[in-house]
């Protein structure tokens, strides 16, 4: 035990953190230090398509070993089932429909979109300012590419990555061309047939980016951020492009895979995880930092083979079934972090809560937040203190889970304009029916009652931002 206490302390001096970990009376190990925060953000990554997740040809060791050493949710979900709204509310921590990253018209921002997320909007970034960490982002963006839009004007210090989706600047549309025929033809393989900016900080420096090496190269930036900043407190966003289509890998994964490019591009995604991971550890950071894993909406299903999967979940991406915003997700800060298996419910916007309380940063008092604080389930493995989701499509409601409940009010396909509207609503018991296959709204008009009366008191208090999303041109 000396020989430990010793080396701990080294480690202190060595890296200058103040972390502490006290053994409690119940031999919990609490916090009492700033920890630094790294958010890994996949795209368009499926509930199914991990090792740990259940995915049975995709190899994923480090993010399996993460999941052994942490917690991994089965029940955390994001703001929205689409990129833009997703995103937003993951940084704000607040529900998408309220700062104006959804709209009525376009379900995210384009390279011709006139907005993006509203300077009034308080970022994580921003809010961990307070308590002096520098904060980098690493990959796609997609809150607005226009100056005033980008991360730079919103609390990050560094930028390296493409400010919106990898399939953006289609060349093929560009020039007019059959759009669907372009997805099935060579073209798509193509990087140059995607004319993506790569922007370090406010200035593009690579145009058409270079997909194939893309994955490498924000893994190679973040393991920089991480040397440059160990001695002082930082929040690394590393959020991915892929596996979003069009997929690329580079040499060392390209048809390795037995799951096809996909396979690949996740296997890379895996190698990058472990690459951080263990820089942490090699600078004794993983016992003050917190790392998460998880991606922004469920697979692109009309992909075909080039989509992912949500395993046993209904839909995908651009869906209000579980299979567009029930993501994969590892929180992992061994020695914190207590490791298991967490059925409790979390979201993407719990981050913005939950970092603010760690960081001693008082949350913003002029505005509605949408998350809670998971410390209870992170450190004590207690129950979450949250106990609702809400399934937004645009602006509009669609679904609501209290519990292990969940009513659907509304339900439409991903991308089709058909919809149906449920009078009573639709409701499941995600406990024991995750694949929502079968109604059981007729058994329960209690639980559907108390759905309803938050749904009322939520849509009362509502005040939705202006449409940010909807200028183009
Ligand atoms: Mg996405």
């Amino acid at each position: 035990m000396k020989i430990l206490s010793a080396i701990s302390f080294l480690l202190l001096i060595i890296t200058g953190c103040s972390i502490s970990a006290e053994k409690g009376k119940d031999s919990e190990i609490k916090p009492t230090s700033l920890y630094n925060f790294v958010v890994i953000f996949a795209d368009d990554l499926g509930y199914g398509d991990l090792g740990v997740f259940g995915h049975p040809t995709i190899h994923t060791p480090h993010l399996d070993q993460m999941a052994q050493e942490g917690q991994k949710w089965t029940q955390f979900y994001v703001g929205a089932s689409v990129c833009t709204p997703s995103r937003a509310a993951l940084l704000t921590g607040r529900l998408a429909v309220r700062s104006g990253m959804t709209s009525k018209n376009n379900r995210v921002l384009f390279p011709d979109s006139h907005h993006g997320l509203p300077q009034t909007e308080i970022t994580l970034a921003e809010q961990l300012k307070n308590a002096g960490y520098v904060s980098g982002i690493i990959g796609k963006w997609h809150l607005g590419h226009k100056k005033e839009y980008l991360p730079t004007q919103h609390g990050f210090e560094s930028y390296f990555g493409i400010p919106y989706s990898n399939d953006m600047d289609n060349v093929s549309l560009l020039a007019k061309q059959d759009y669907s025929s372009f997805w099935t033809s060579e073209a798509r393989k193509k990087t140059e047939s995607f004319n993506v900016p790569l922007m370090r900080n406010e200035k593009i420096i690579e145009r058409p980016t270079d997909q194939f090496n893309l994955t490498k190269r924000y893994t190679q930036e973040a393991l920089l951020f991480i040397e440059k900043h160990k001695n002082q407190p930082f929040f690394l966003y590393l959020a991915h492009s892929m596996p979003h289509v069009p997929l690329f890998a580079s040499e060392s994964f390209e048809g390795k895979s037995k799951r096809g490019i996909y396979g690949d591009v996740v296997e890379e995604l895996d190698h990058s995880v472990g690459q951080i991971l263990n820089l942490l550890k090699n600078h004794g950071l993983e016992k003050n930092t917190i790392v998460v894993f998880t991606s922004d909406n469920g697979p692109w299903l009309v992909m075909n083979s080039e989509g992912g999967s949500a395993g046993l979940l209904r839909s995908g991406k651009g869906s209000t079934w579980e299979g567009g915003m029930r993501e994969p997700t590892l929180f992992w800060s061994p020695g914190n972090i207590i490791p298991g298996v967490v059925s409790e419910l979390g979201t993407t916007m719990d981050l913005f809560t939950t970092f603010s309380a760690l960081a001693n940063v008082p949350l913003p008092n002029d505005r509605i937040l949408d998350g809670v604080d998971l410390s209870p389930v992170l450190f004590h493995k207690k129950e979450s203190p949250r106990k609702t989701v809400f399934y937004y499509r645009g602006d509009e409601l669609y679904a609501l889970r209290l519990k292990g409940f969940k009513a659907h009010f509304k339900t439409q396909d991903p991308y089709s304009n058909f919809y149906q509207t449920h009078q009573p609503p639709l409701l499941f018991n995600l406990n024991v029916d995750p694949s929502e296959k079968f109604d059981v709204a007729n058994e329960h008009p209690e639980i559907l009652d108390a759905i309803m009366e938050i749904r009322l008191e939520h849509n009362k208090k509502m005040i939705k931002g202006p449409d940010l999303l909807r200028d183009r041109g």
